[in-house]
């Protein structure tokens, strides 16, 4: 029984998607994974296709879809085993905030290049100072005249190399509440004072081009405030529930990949009496773990992306299917990489990229102990 309420349309649309990956994103996985980057013509070809920010309405340019073609594509995209081509990240973390915060002028300007790839977003909240707790950020964002100017930087920004435009939060030093200081601007590329850093060599997540961004003296219109001056948490708090789902979704569908290519190995790899490794009872006990683990996983996952697509509060489940989703899928690649022995520790293997790359889920998009303290507190903790 399905949970959630696919359509023939949904399933046409998955259908093409799948069409797609196999033909414009797979053969090239190996050759973006070492170059620690994807090109900018696939973003674009995404987005002719109909395969970024589906959910924005037709007005701006998108197809007015629902979160449910989200979902397709996030999960499509986590089974070509590849982490660069971050569509979640921009279509369904970063445009939600225009879509949602900024004024008429702003969404005409921006939201039909964020649906047709020609500007790929990200989102720069964390400093090297300033990670889970960004009450403490310290980029400053100081009025001049008609225009804003910001100073500060930011790291860990993913899309920090590919992207066109950067939301960026930084807070009023006029102001003493840190909760009321924080403002969210749109921030261009090519803008005066406004450098790209080191790109980040990291152990996981290689095709994603991760960066450090500088804001020395960089001047921006007045305009290019997003939403009201001193709500910045308030934007955030209410954006990033949907940023723990769509990094549960990754999550979950990383482990049913990483168990798919795991189970097929063990009934088909031999031991040394020539009996497939699946014949040993400790090996189907694995596999017969990891499968509740995950059927479990997705159950739990799917009905809340169906109370998260009917505006129920769900920020406590949220937080729990964030930690747990990526939490099972760090302990199921590292059993499926036991069990693929040597075999798993070579670049031939696919269980080896996703072992490093599942490894990155538990910290970003806020750490999963922060996740436990956000179910707890909501609990009444
Ligand atoms: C690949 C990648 C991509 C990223 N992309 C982005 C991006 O696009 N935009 C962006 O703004 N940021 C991004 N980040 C940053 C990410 O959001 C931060 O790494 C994350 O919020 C944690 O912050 P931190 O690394 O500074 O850890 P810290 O906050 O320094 O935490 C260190 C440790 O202490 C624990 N800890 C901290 N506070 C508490 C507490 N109150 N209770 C219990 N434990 C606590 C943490 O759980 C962690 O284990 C990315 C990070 C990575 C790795």
């Amino acid at each position: 029984m399905q949970i959630l309420n696919y359509t023939d349309a949904h399933h046409e649309y998955r259908k093409r998607l799948k069409n797609f990956m196999a033909t414009e994103v797979t053969p090239y996985v190996d050759e973006w994974e070492k170059d620690r980057i994807v090109p900018k013509s696939i973003w674009r070809r995404m987005g002719e296709e109909g395969f970024l920010c589906p959910w924005v309405p037709t007005e701006y340019g998108g197809m007015g879809g629902d979160f449910l073609h989200s979902v397709i594509v996030s999960e499509e995209l986590a089974r070509t085993n590849h982490t660069g081509l971050s569509a979640p990240l921009h279509s369904d973390v970063v445009v939600p905030y225009i879509a949602s915060f900024a004024n008429e002028e702003q969404k005409q300007k921006y939201l039909p290049g964020c649906v047709s790839g020609d500007i790929v977003t990200a989102v720069a909240m964390t400093e090297p100072d300033a990670g889970s707790d960004l009450a403490s950020l310290t980029t400053t964002a100081e009025e001049d005249g008609d225009e804003l100017v910001l100073n500060g930087s930011k790291t860990f920004i993913s899309n920090g190399i590919n992207s066109d435009l950067v939301i960026v939060a930084a807070k009023d030093p006029a102001v003493d509440n840190p909760y009321q200081a924080v403002s969210l601007y749109l921030v261009e590329d090519g803008t005066p004072g406004f450098k790209r850093g080191r790109h980040l060599d990291k152990m996981g997540f290689w095709s994603q081009d991760t960066a450090e961004l500088f804001f020395t003296n960089c001047r921006i219109p007045k305009t290019n405030l997003m939403g009201e001056k001193g709500q910045g948490f308030y934007m955030l708090m209410q954006k990033l529930q949907q940023e723990r789902l769509v990094t549960a979704i990754g999550g979950q569908a990383a482990a049913e990949l990483i168990l798919e290519w795991t189970t097929d190995y063990c009934r088909h790899h031999t031991d040394a009496s020539g009996k497939p490794i699946a014949k040993n009872q400790a090996v189907q006990f694995a596999i017969v773990e990891m499968t509740t683990e995950v059927k479990l996983g997705r159950t739990f996952l799917d009905k809340l992306i169906t109370e998260h697509m009917a505006g129920e509060n769900v920020v406590i489940e949220t937080s729990m299917a964030k930690y747990w989703c990526t939490d099972l899928s760090k302990r199921l690649s590292q059993k499926c990489l036991d069990l693929h022995a040597d075999f798993g520790l070579t670049e031939d293997c696919p269980v080896a990229r996703g072992f490093r790359d599942v490894r990155v889920m538990p910290i970003f998009a806020g750490t999963n102990e922060i996740m436990k303290q956000i179910a707890g507190k909501f609990m009444g903790f």
